[in-house]
């Protein structure tokens, strides 16, 4: 597969379940780093999201599902491509 099938095979909101992350009003709590309120905006049409706090280490990237995999696993692009497949 390759790159472009498997993002149009695994949407976020898959990805977010598998991590049992719920998002609320289209937000959730960022995974990268300590968010007590809700940080990251969830965009299903697109299938990324998206971090609005300034601690983050991803602050304002847009990261797609492989990007997602990729640091909530602190794994290399690589790994985080068979994980997603
Ligand atoms: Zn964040």
């Amino acid at each position: 597969m390759t790159i472009t099938e498997i993002k149009q095979h695994l949407s976020i909101k898959e990805v977010l379940e598998h991590y049992q992350i719920r998002p609320k009003n289209g937000m959730i709590n960022s995974p990268f780093h300590e968010d007590r309120t809700p940080s990251m905006q969830v965009f299903e049409d697109s299938d990324t999201v998206r971090c609005y706090s300034g601690n983050c280490p991803q602050s304002n990237k847009v990261i797609d599902v492989i990007d997602f995999i990729m640091y909530k696993e602190d794994l290399s692009k690589h790994e985080s491509l068979l994980k997603a497949k």
